[in-house]
Parts: C-alpha cells; structure tokens; sequence
C-alpha cells in the first residue's frame, strides 16, 4: 500500500513530496492543474528566505518542482474524484477511475479567489474582470484597470498593472489598507496608483466587455460610475475543501482545523497552507506545513 498520497502540487505539496520522499516514503502527488498553485498569480515573490532575486510565482513554483523531482516524486497532472477518508481507510479516486489505497493523506489543495458575487461578475469573467493580474494584466496595457480589495493581493496586482496600464484604481471598502506596509507604502507612492476608499462595487457594467463599476459610497451611500478597461477581484480566498466536506472538521472560517503536527480530524490525515486554518498565509507557511505534514505522515505510516 501506498505511504502517503499528497493532493495539491502548490508549495505545500511539493515541500510535502520532497520531505516525504527524502524520508523515505512512497508518495504519489496529484494536481489537477498546474505546479505552484497561487503563487503563479504572483509577479514577485520577495519574502521568501534566500530568493533574495524576488523570483516570479512561475519562476519559484518550477524550482519547487524541480527540487521534489531530484528525491523521485513528479507530478502527476489528473483530477481527485472523490476523496474517501476515516481513521482506518483512505483512498483516493481519480477521474480516470483508478482508486488508489493510501496509508496517509495530505491535503494541499490550497485555495481559490472569492468572488464578489454582484450582477455582471459571471457575465463579464475574461471580457474585462479577471481573478489573476498577472495573467491578464498585458492585456490592458496602455489602459485603465481597477483593483478591488484592500489586501496583500490587491495591492501588489495593483502595482503590477501599475507598471503596464495608464492608470490604475484600487478600490477598497474603508480608507484603511490591509495589505502589509512595505506594499501600502509602495502603493501610496506610485504616480499611476489612485485609491477609491470607503466604496463598494455594486455591479459591472458593460454588454460585451467591462466598461465600468457602479460604486456604492460605505459612508454616505451615494452611487457612482468608475469607468474602467479591466477589473481584477482580490476580496480574499476560499480554501478548496469540496473534496473532504462531511469528513473532515472545518473551522468557521471553512479552512481546515489541524492540531500542531498537521494532522486534521481524521487520524493519518494531514492539511498543509492554505486550506488549513492558519495564522499567515505566506509561501513560507505552505511550505513549513508541507514539511511537518510530511515528516508526522511518515510516522502516522509506520504505526
Ligand atoms: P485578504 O488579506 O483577506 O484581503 C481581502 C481584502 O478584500 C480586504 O481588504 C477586505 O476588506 C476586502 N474584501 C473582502 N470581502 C470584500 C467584499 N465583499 N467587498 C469588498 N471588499 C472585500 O486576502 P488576500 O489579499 O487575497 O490575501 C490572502 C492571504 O494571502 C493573506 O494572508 C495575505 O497576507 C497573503 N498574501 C501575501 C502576499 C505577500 O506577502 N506578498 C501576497 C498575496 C497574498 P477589509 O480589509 O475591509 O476586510
């Protein structure tokens, strides 16, 4: 039987994979999409130790991968069907129907952007809104874009399309950024960069393609129109957890609850980055819980 199955090849599950493999347990890594997870979104990853070369998220994502490769575990590019998992039984099935019998499991699935869930989101999705500045952001260059959030994401995929659109409005709903100081500041000073504070959007509008947001003042209600080529959504994530809902327990915020070695609710069961419920969602992070995951599933194997 199989030691460890990792779902997810973001940075938590590839440090998993490397962890697990160089200790010696078989392990299988299965991504439905691509390797890096979120951090392909991002166009400078500058706070990870040793990248003092701020490396891009796809840039970082192929070192992660190629390092995990060098201790014997690839990727393997295929949809988890279903996930079935107790304390006494796991096992992963494939869309291709194979069911693979695990001694352990770890979840790095990660997470999604949350939607804002007003009229002319889904409409208008890939005709002006976007969810990822840098894999759409070349196409307003030259244009106006709009952010909406007021987090880490939001400003640095503001000033990413600061340095390719004309003008760029980072609208957030109060006059108080989230985001870490060192991008605030960076923001604030950036010529191309204006804030639209204490505003919600209220809807995109547009029939073919984006051309503005309806904006709701949070202190005086009034309405406006901002006219806008594009507009990127960073109102914060949604852990991926479809697969393990009713099995597994959640925490209100609907990440993963795990104890100090990773382990979820269910025994030989582990949780890593952004899914789990976590204090700092940074690449570091993912990558820490990857490897404690890893090192506690090799033990959870061995009893
Ligand atoms: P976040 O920190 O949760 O920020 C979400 C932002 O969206 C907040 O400013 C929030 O406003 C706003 N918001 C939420 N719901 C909204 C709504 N319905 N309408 C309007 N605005 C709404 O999410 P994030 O920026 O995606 O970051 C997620 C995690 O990844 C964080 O832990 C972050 O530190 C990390 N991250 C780090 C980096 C980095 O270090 N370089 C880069 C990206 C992400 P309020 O402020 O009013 O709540």
């Amino acid at each position: 039987m199989l030691d460890i199955a990792i779902i997810g090849a973001g940075p938590a599950g590839l440090t998993a994979a490397l962890y697990a493999a160089r200790g010696g347990a078989s392990v299988r890594l299965f991504e439905e999409l691509f390797p890096g997870g979120q951090i392909v979104k991002t166009h400078r990853v500058e706070n990870y130790p040793g990248m003092s070369d701020g490396p891009d998220g796809y840039e970082l994502a192929a070192r992660f991968e190629k390092h995990t490769a060098q201790f014997g575990v690839t990727a393997e590019y295929t949809a988890v069907k279903q996930l079935i998992l107790s304390d006494s039984q796991k096992e992963i099935i494939l869309s291709s129907g194979e069911t693979i019998e695990t001694k352990t499991v770890i979840l790095a699935m990660g997470a999604s952007p949350r939607p804002l869930g007003i009229p002319g989101e889904k409409e208008l999705l890939n005709h002006g809104i976007s969810y990822c500045a840098t894999c759409d952001g070349a196409f307003f260059r030259g244009r106006t874009a709009s952010v909406i959030g007021g987090g880490d994401t939001a400003i640095s995929d503001a000033l990413y399309l600061s340095k390719l659109c004309k003008k760029v409005y980072v609208i957030h709903r109060r006059d108080e950024l989230r985001a870490s100081a060192i991008l605030a500041d960076a923001a604030k000073n950036t010529e191309n960069i204006e804030f639209v504070f204490n505003s919600i959007p209220e809807e995109f509008l547009g029939e073919k393609n984006l051309s503005g947001i309806r904006l709701r003042n949070t202190k005086t209600g009034e309405l406006s129109v901002l006219e806008t080529d594009g507009a990127f959504i960073a109102v914060g994530i949604i852990p991926r957890t479809d697969l393990v809902q009713g099995q597994i327990k959640l925490a209100p915020n609907g990440s993963i609850e795990t104890d100090e070695h990773m382990e979820t609710s269910v025994k030989g069961v582990f949780a890593a980055g952004d899914i789990r419920n976590t204090p700092l969602r940074q690449v570091v992070m993912a990558c820490a819980d990857g490897a404690v995951a890893a090192s506690y599933a090799i033990e959870a194997g061995r009893q």
